[in-house]
């Protein structure tokens, strides 16, 4: 079910929201993600422990790996919650495909939740230990159910590239659904034309090979290929976003307007990427400058659309 929502639309780790649903009666809220985030995306919460009936408060819970099998096992009882947590996330996958979700934003370090770095145990309760580092529950399946969702625990929106991705991922989902079921052709070659520098910045082969399915597209859009440019996209947004390649970027811009600017702004300009790109200022500051350059001088008209300048509000940078 597609939602012609503007704002993407974003399922979420309960607690982070404030709910007190964690295993000790309390919650995490991210005050970020509520105070700021939440105001220019649509949240769609779950706690799957509590949908799976382990109650608030409860024992803590733990992966644990038996003969190449994990299960989530409450401590210090050892009871077997695994099924019932496989049940409700069942249940929850269809929910999540119901609500057209641009992205999850998971709590750290949960064994439900976590995306990554989750202790894994081995041995009986009495003698247990770690023996790797994993995903949760939830994240597991999501990963299998949804390979090209945008997923992010709560601390990378802390980090400014990491942030950055997981937001470029959602907002340019929702502007692609936003096209609705039925687009022409047309109209996704235009959108993959304002969308070419931000997909360079994450991957430029990908980019080209992207530009060049689109490109084939003929006469009118089925579903299915639709569905696989929404795909295709998110996977290229998926690739790290790292400081060369936006370095790259903003040169492959500054070759446009390079000729109609004066000696000085050139300056000024090469001073900006190399700044940047020596990890003294944030990408910003480049950007700002050549997005004013670009208007001023009446660049071609592909490059003043370029949602590069402008992929998601500005507060959230
Ligand atoms: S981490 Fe996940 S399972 Fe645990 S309280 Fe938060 S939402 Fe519920």
């Amino acid at each position: 079910m597609q939602h012609h929502s503007s704002k993407p639309r974003v399922g979420i780790s309960s607690c982070l929201m404030g709910d007190t649903v964690r295993y000790n009666g309390g919650h995490q809220r991210d005050n970020f993600v509520m105070d700021v985030l939440a105001k220019h995306v649509e949240l769609v919460p779950f706690c799957p422990e509590v949908e799976a009936g382990l109650g608030v408060p409860r024992a803590v819970v733990r992966i644990v790996r038996r003969d190449e099998h994990e299960f989530l096992l409450e401590s210090p009882s050892g009871r077997d919650h695994s099924e019932a947590m496989r049940d409700t996330l069942t249940q929850i996958s269809r929910r999540v495909l119901d609500a057209d979700l641009d992205g999850f934003l998971l709590k750290r370090g949960s064994p439900t939740c976590g995306i990554s770095g989750v202790k894994i145990y081995t041995g009986t309760e009495r003698k247990s230990r770690v023996v790797a580092r994993g995903s949760g529950f939830l994240t597991q399946r999501l990963a299998a159910d949804f390979q090209t969702l945008a997923l992010a625990e709560e601390g990378w929106l802390k980090d400014a590239m990491l942030r950055q991705q997981f937001l470029n991922r959602i907002f340019t989902s929702r502007r692609l659904k936003n096209l609705g079921n039925s687009p022409k052709v047309s109209e996704l070659q235009q959108e993959y034309a304002a969308h070419k520098l931000l997909y360079m910045a994450h991957h430029p082969g990908a980019q080209r090979e992207l530009g060049r399915q689109v490109a084939g597209l003929k006469g009118s859009l089925s579903s299915d290929q639709l569905q696989d440019h929404l795909d295709q996209a998110q996977s290229v947004l998926g690739h790290r976003l790292t400081r060369g390649r936006h370095v790259n970027v903003l040169q492959h811009m500054f070759g446009y307007v390079s000729s109609k600017l004066s000696r000085v702004c050139r300056r000024h300009t090469c001073e900006a990427i190399d700044s940047y790109s020596r990890g003294q200022t944030s990408l910003l500051a480049p950007l700002t400058l050549l997005k004013h350059q670009v208007l001023d001088k009446g660049a071609h008209p592909w490059l003043v659309k370029q949602v590069y300048f402008d992929p998601y509000p500005s507060s959230l940078w």
